[in-house]
């Protein structure tokens, strides 16, 4: 790459505001191309700032030109960071981002806010013959309506992964048993009540979901979501078994049902 500087060498006196904000300037984009992989253009950028704040005597102003690169490349860096943690087909986040949130709650022990961390897994029911009778068009369309029913009211800093296939992660921080079980059964009651026919007729969509929760790190349990994901998969299989269209959780050590199962004769 052209070295901006010696570009605009003629470019004029400066300030030495000019040159300061220059080196910053450098240095961001040394950032984000260290970012991409792009290791020797960083080390390029760096040498430049180097040698600005080495030599202060002729220092050129920061050209327009170089200023519109930087907001070029920071706009471009947001936009693959975007796309490399969400899902394509929904929109949702992906298990990539998915991972990062879990390991830095690891890595925050006992960072987890008051109430502690519910995690729901939320799989479809019967979608093999969603796709088999009506195509995977259809499967498509309606995974991506289910990831925004599974979005709405969520607590803050709380969010939806795909987990993969037809499998959903809702992330619930700062939530106590009792309101998670809530978010999570209003969930399911959204979904079974979503008029699908207006996608095709005779469609209906249902979700199962197993909810895991764990009260604020006390300094002596520590906050493990893997333990906790592994949990609200036992959960769901429950969930499955009482007849799908339901919500399984813990209350103690007892483990409860709601949605449909309470509606159906045991
Ligand atoms: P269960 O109630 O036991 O969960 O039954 P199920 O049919 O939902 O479960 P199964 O695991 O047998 O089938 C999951 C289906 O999800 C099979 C697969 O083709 C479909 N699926 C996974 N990802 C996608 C996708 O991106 N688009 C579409 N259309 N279908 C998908
Ligand atoms: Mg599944
Ligand atoms: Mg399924």
């Amino acid at each position: 790459m052209q070295n901006p500087v010696r570009h605009f060498e003629n470019a004029g006196r400066v300030e030495s505001e000019d040159a300061t904000s220059l080196i910053e300037l450098y240095k961001s984009v040394a950032d984000l191309l260290a970012s991409r992989g792009e290791y020797k253009q960083a080390y390029e950028h760096l040498r430049y700032a180097l040698e600005l704040a080495t030599d202060r005597v002729q220092q050129p102003q920061v050209p327009q030109q170089f200023r519109l690169e930087v907001d070029r490349l920071r706009r471009e860096n947001a936009e693959a960071r975007e796309q490399s943690i969400r899902d394509a087909l929904t929109a949702s986040y992906n298990r990539r981002y998915l991972d990062e949130r879990l390991l830095e709650v690891v890595e925050l022990q006992g960072g987890i806010p008051s109430g502690g961390l519910a995690v729901a897994l939320v799989d479809l029911d019967w979608f093999k013959s969603v796709n088999d009778t009506y195509g995977h068009l259809v499967g498509d369309r309606v995974l991506q309506q289910v990831v925004e029913l599974l979005q709405v009211g969520l607590p803050d800093g709380g969010f939806c992964a795909r987990y993969g296939g037809e499998e959903f992660v809702l992330m619930l921080p700062g939530v106590d048993g009792v309101t998670a079980t809530a978010t999570a059964e209003a969930a399911r009651a959204r979904i079974e009540q979503f008029p699908w026919s207006s996608i095709v007729i005779g469609l209906r969509v249902t979700v199962s979901i197993g909810v895991a929760h764990q009260p604020p790190a006390d300094g002596r349990t520590p906050v493990n979501p893997e333990q906790q994901l592994r949990s609200a998969d036992g959960l769901l299989y429950t969930a499955k078994q009482s007849g799908r269209n339901a919500v399984a959780y813990r209350v103690g050590g007892e483990v409860r049902l709601s949605g449909a199962p309470v509606r159906r004769p045991r």
